[in-house]
């Protein structure tokens, strides 16, 4: 009865792992499942692998097909499942209540926003309305080295071409003064403390786990002290917590909370000059505006444990941390540090370069606001470090543009084709094979074509090849040009169908993306120019539409002033 029991579940599972992986079950994945499924009925492993192992060799033994009917019967739910799209929805956060929830983007106003971004405020939108909660976008603009008054705006522009709205917003910048405060409430505390090191042995006392001289003035002089950095009769002095100069974990080794930074502010001109780090302003900020669940890539772990003994100090409300792996895509650089300098130096055109992951330069491509949330909820929330292949967004956005793209045909590197008895023809071609709402356009056709060099390059005279969509001819002399006479109508099984403009035809270029970096190296090949002829009809096209050129890939278009340009998507 038991051995029964056994058999039965173990030819489910083994079917349904079959079915999953073309047609071959593996037993120890078969195991693992049978033994879960099992063992609340007292059954042990020791019962279950012998009847498992012969059961998935058995399974193993018969057609896929044969196994899909099998498990049908048996269990047809688990077929279903497997035929269902993944479920990429975002896991439950921990101690979140309906309504209750806020979360929030907070971007330095430094650059452009790139896909790195797009993740963290995809995660952190999502969120939010999952569970009908708040979404704040915070400007993180307390580096007046670094904030520009273009990228409040740009960022914003950016966030709402991904679909990203926002319940609030406002800048860091603001409350400066509310941190002020907080940062003499830590003084009087005896939480902090100014420090007139310079950096350089403050740096040498960090690595050593060392306390400087400062370390031990009392509250009262560090208050004072404080008030000559507000008031700027004191320079070269920062505040810093008094964390713990011994400890394992660097980052508590008394951090930084204010610095002095005289450059003007573009919001606030020169009002300001003393500054709190991240740590100060990322944790006094996420406590005060409501924040329940931030989310920080992993790399700032190590700067959790100040994060929680600042809050604790100032008595503020602790939110749940969350983290997750921070986003790199080989060849790419997902990093606004990484991307400035490329444009500093000349290596891309600009932020919204084509071979940049930059949302400018990903919309420019013909990646689509939909692709690039679909790519983030695949990827989740994991905390494990990885580089991921450009390979999953282009996969996410051909699934939407494929349905959608007008087709036409892209001829590049252009030979000249000669068909000596063409008839003419008006040919009405299907814009899209599948989708018959998209239309058709007319072409017609007399003797000369234009076709691409590699496409006939194996074939000889006397061989018949197709036109694609049109008709058969048979080359009858390889020379510069190619000459051929027409053949027949009817589709020739298996013989080649080449791509074809006539003589009415635009000139146009397509710059194609290759990796910036190659084995970290920067890519000099990067950028490559196609030139080709395209049909005429593509001269009509708007510029921002997505078209497939057949047999080269996808293809975004701008016109401008009735120059055709063409931005390859991907294949
Ligand atoms: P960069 O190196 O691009 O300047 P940053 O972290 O300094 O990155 P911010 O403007 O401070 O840029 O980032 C805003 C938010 O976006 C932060 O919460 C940050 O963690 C997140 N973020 C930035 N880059 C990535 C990335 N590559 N992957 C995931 N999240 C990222
Ligand atoms: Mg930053």
């Amino acid at each position: 009865m038991s051995a029964d029991k056994i058999q039965k579940t173990a030819r489910i599972y083994a079917l349904q792992n079959a079915v999953q992986f073309n047609g071959k079950a593996s037993s120890k994945a078969v195991v693992g499942k049978v033994i879960a499924a099992l063992q609340k009925d007292g059954f042990s492993p020791k019962e279950i692998i012998p009847i498992v192992n012969s059961v998935t060799a058995e399974i193993n033994k018969i057609s896929l097909d044969k196994q899909i009917r099998e498990l049908e019967k048996l269990a047809p739910e688990l077929l279903k499942k497997e035929k269902k799209e993944r479920d990429f929805s975002l896991p439950a956060l921990p101690g979140a209540e309906k309504g209750k929830v806020v979360t929030r983007f907070p971007p330095e106003p430094n650059g452009y926003l790139h896909i790195g971004h797009a993740k963290a405020v995809i995660v952190d939108y999502e969120y939010a309305k999952k569970y009908d909660g708040k979404f704040i976008l915070r400007f993180d603009d307390t580096n007046p080295e670094n904030a520009q008054l273009d990228f409040y705006d740009a960022q914003k522009e950016d966030l709402r071409w991904l679909g990203i709205e926002w319940d609030e917003e406002y800048r860091t910048s603001d409350n400066l003064e509310k941190h002020y405060k907080l940062a003499e409430q830590l003084i009087k505390q005896d939480n902090a403390y100014v420090c007139q090191c310079s950096p350089e042995d403050i740096k040498h006392g960090r690595y050593h786990g060392k306390e400087c001289t400062c370390c031990g003035t009392g509250c009262g002089d560090n208050l004072t002290l404080w008030k000559q950095i507000l008031n700027s009769s004191l320079d070269d002095a920062i505040l810093r917590l008094r964390g713990d100069m011994t400890c394992d974990n660097t980052a508590m080794r008394d951090p930084t909370l204010f610095r002095i930074i005289d450059k003007p502010h573009p919001i606030h001109g020169d009002k300001y000059r003393v500054w709190p780090t991240y740590d100060f302003a990322g944790a006094v900020e996420d406590s005060l505006s409501g924040v329940t669940h931030p989310f920080r890539t992993k790399e700032y772990e190590l700067r959790d444990e100040c994060y929680f003994k600042l809050l604790d100090s100032l008595k503020l409300r602790k939110p749940h941390l969350m983290e997750f792996a921070r986003l790199s895509i080989e060849g790419m650089p997902v990093s606004k540090r990484k991307i400035k300098p490329l444009i500093e130096n000349g290596s891309v055109s600009g932020y919204d370069d084509i071979r940049l992951p930059t949302l400018r330069g990903l919309k420019k491509r013909g990646i689509l606001p939909d692709a690039i949330k679909q790519f983030v909820l695949e990827q989740g929330i994991s905390k494990v470090e990885s580089s991921v292949t450009f390979g999953l967004v282009e996969a996410a956005n051909r699934k939407i543009i494929d349905p959608n793209a007008k087709r036409y045909f892209f001829v590049r590197d252009p030979i000249k084709l000669i068909v000596e008895n063409a008839p003419d023809m008006t040919k009405k071609i299907n814009l899209h094979p599948g989708n018959k709402e998209l239309g058709s356009r007319t072409i017609k056709t007399g003797k000369t074509f234009f076709i691409q060099e590699s496409d006939i390059k194996e074939l000889k005279v006397g061989d018949v090849f197709r036109l694609k969509d049109l008709y058969n001819i048979k080359i009858t002399e390889k020379k510069k040009d190619i000459l051929a006479e027409y053949d027949s109508d009817k589709l020739i099984p298996n013989s080649a169908k080449i791509q074809w403009t006539t003589d009415k035809h635009i000139k146009m270029n397509v710059l194609v993306p290759h990796p910036l970096f190659v084995k970290d190296k920067y890519n000099k090949d990067s950028l490559e120019t196609v030139n080709g002829f395209a049909e005429e009809a593509v001269s009509n096209l708007k510029t921002g539409e997505i078209i497939q050129f057949e047999r080269f890939g996808f293809v975004r278009i701008e016109n401008v002033e009735n120059k055709i340009i063409g931005f390859f998507t991907h294949k």
